[in-house]
């Protein structure tokens, strides 16, 4: 296993940006990079990491706002899932309706489809499709390493928020059960916050967090 990850906050959210890399190529992707683009490289620079892809959990502003500088600056393939590129498109509205300056966004190169797998170097993370939140929420997941990146589904104290854009409660009922079925031996890694395992979903009180 030559996979190695990389937690930290980033942005106006504190949005948990991951860098993950392959041990064997040093080649990296970041997930959510969503502020302080310098900085993140920076952090690249520090573990001998070269950004070869942008993977986003979904297409929120409050994870995505460090693409452009971080698309050119890198070369990096962009991953979106299909059915989040009208919030990808929409992300002037998504601004404006929070007050934000807008941010001029890159094509995405590649679509991130259920079943499908992340690669990182020679390694791999399945790609697991879990809308709810948003329409093309996506979480990526390594048994290997023990991890799973699952944006703003599920939090350490609550589930994630369903009334923006394409939001469905039912369809996040349902991604929050494959959740509760994976090991308990995964760090699960929400969008925003500490981590927590599958069998602390549900026993808590489903509070929705502001995310
Ligand atoms: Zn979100
Ligand atoms: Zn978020």
């Amino acid at each position: 296993m030559s996979l190695d990850h990389f937690v930290f906050p980033s942005g106006l959210l504190g949005t948990n940006t991951a860098l993950l890399w392959c041990t064997r190529t040093r080649e990296g992707v970041l997930v959510d990079p969503a502020g302080e683009p310098e900085e993140i490289l920076d952090i690249a620079l520090q573990y001998g990491v070269a950004i070869r892809g942008i993977a986003l959990t979904h297409a929120h502003f409050d994870h995505a706002a460090a693409v452009p500088q971080l698309k050119e600056l890198t070369q990096a393939d962009l991953y979106i899932h299909p059915l989040d590129l009208p919030l990808w498109e929409g992300m002037e509205g998504q601004c404006n309706h929070f007050g934000l300056p807008a941010f001029q966004l890159p094509e995405p190169d590649l679509m991130l489809e259920e079943g499908g797998t992340l690669e990182v170097g020679k390694e791999k993370l399945s790609i697991l499709h879990l809308p709810g939140h948003s329409p093309g929420s996506c979480g990526f997941l390594s048994c290997e390493a023990n991890l799973l990146l699952c944006g703003d589904v599920a939090f350490a104290r609550g589930v994630g928020r369903t009334d923006l854009w394409g939001g469905s409660d039912e369809a996040l009922q349902a991604s929050l059960l494959r959740l509760r079925s994976l090991p308990d031996t995964i760090e699960i890694v929400p969008g925003h916050g500490p981590s927590f395992r599958a069998s602390m979903i549900g026993t808590r009180v489903r509070a929705t967090e502001d995310y």
